[in-house]
């Protein structure tokens, strides 16, 4: 379904992946009782006009973690969740988020969409309340920023130390039998495929061998967001070397 302001298209059985025409990428996942629409991208236009479109089912919105490429219309919405601890991130950046009316959410909730649960899981690190949502039915985890979106980008203001980032990716390791595609925040920057399972192991080496001096960045060679670059396997990094441990 197209219009001048949205893309979207059927990538699983009642899942789409929805897109503002910039590299976001976020996710309408819908069940027999409700939909979840996980992220709001980007975007200026009628958001919820547009997801008025691809489903009847009252629609609750899930935030993976409060960056303004994720979060930018979400005052469109009624429903509202997001991880308290990711409020940081909005005053940091200075956002124009009404965001009172939160609901907070955090690991192990369960949302029941009926015939479809989606598990919250929290991978600090990138955000300090970012989350990802696991699918064990269908086998898809659905990962905001957390993993495997474009360069996973630990170099901001606001992000946890490496040393933290790797105890929530050894956290969600422990779950990796759990899932086998990783939907990410940014799709288009992987070819519009989701990323293997298999992606997580190599980002814990890298993290592990960065944090362990065995790997050395080189200065982030796309764009001016600063940080230092790493890739290992098909896992890339970029870090602050002043925020390792
Ligand atoms: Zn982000």
């Amino acid at each position: 379904m197209e219009t001048d302001k949205y893309i979207s298209r059927l990538v699983e059985e009642n899942v789409y992946h929805i897109s503002d025409y910039r590299d976001d990428s976020f996710y309408l996942i819908i069940g027999e009782n409700k939909a979840i629409l996980f992220d709001t991208g980007m975007g200026t236009g009628d958001l919820k006009k547009y997801i008025g479109s691809l489903t009847n089912k009252d629609v609750e919105v899930v935030i993976s973690h409060a960056h303004w490429d994720h979060i930018m219309q979400v005052n469109q919405f009624e429903k509202v969740y997001m991880n308290h601890k990711d409020i940081e991130i909005i005053k940091i950046f200075k956002m124009d988020i009404k965001y009172d009316h939160f609901l907070d959410i955090k690991d192990g909730d369960i949302l029941d969409i009926g015939g479809r649960k989606l598990e919250v899981i929290e991978v600090p690190g990138h955000t300090p309340g970012s989350i990802v949502l696991l699918d064990n039915k269908y086998k898809l985890l659905f990962s905001g920023d957390a993993i495997g979106a474009g360069h996973t980008w630990m170099q901001l203001p606001g992000c946890l130390p490496l040393s933290s980032y790797l105890e929530s990716l050894h956290k969600l390791a422990k779950r990796s039998n759990e899932f086998e595609k990783i939907y990410n925040g940014h799709l288009a920057q992987r070819n519009g495929i989701p990323v293997p399972r298999e992606y997580l192991f190599d980002l814990i080496k890298a993290v592990e061998k960065v944090i362990s001096g065995e790997l050395m960045g080189e200065p982030y060679p796309y764009g001016n967001f600063g940080g230092l670059y790493v890739n290992y396997g098909m896992a890339t990094l970029v870090y602050n070397p002043q925020n390792i441990k």
